[in-house]
């Protein structure tokens, strides 16, 4: 009996490679949409098909371009918060000592 076969990580870089340039392929579109899809200045209908705003293909593709991402975390905007949990614990021997009035 031989073992199920797994991708190797070559294989997995690709797809999610392809996957990646996908998503941004169907993002574009989505935004082209969005784009045509938008009201005459003087009326409250669509430019594109002339329905009542927000028209029925506005309205499957939502209001907004999609939401953008959270910044990845090695991604040069990422900042590291502690909260009280990871900060070292308090010493109130050295509190005494070092704070407070003398
Ligand atoms: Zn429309």
């Amino acid at each position: 009996m031989s073992a199920p076969m797994t991708p190797d990580r070559e294989q997995i870089r690709a797809e999610v490679d392809r996957l990646r340039a996908r998503v941004a392929e169907l993002e574009a579109q989505h935004a082209a949409a969005l784009a045509l899809h938008r009201t005459y200045d003087d009326s409250a209908h669509c430019v594109a098909d002339d329905e009542p705003w927000p028209c029925t293909t506005r309205t499957a593709l939502g209001q907004s371009a999609p939401a953008l991402t959270e910044d990845p975390h090695d991604g040069p905007l990422h900042h590291s918060y502690a909260v009280g949990r990871d900060l070292p614990e308090a010493d109130p021997a050295r509190c005494h000592r070092d704070g407070g009035a003398s």
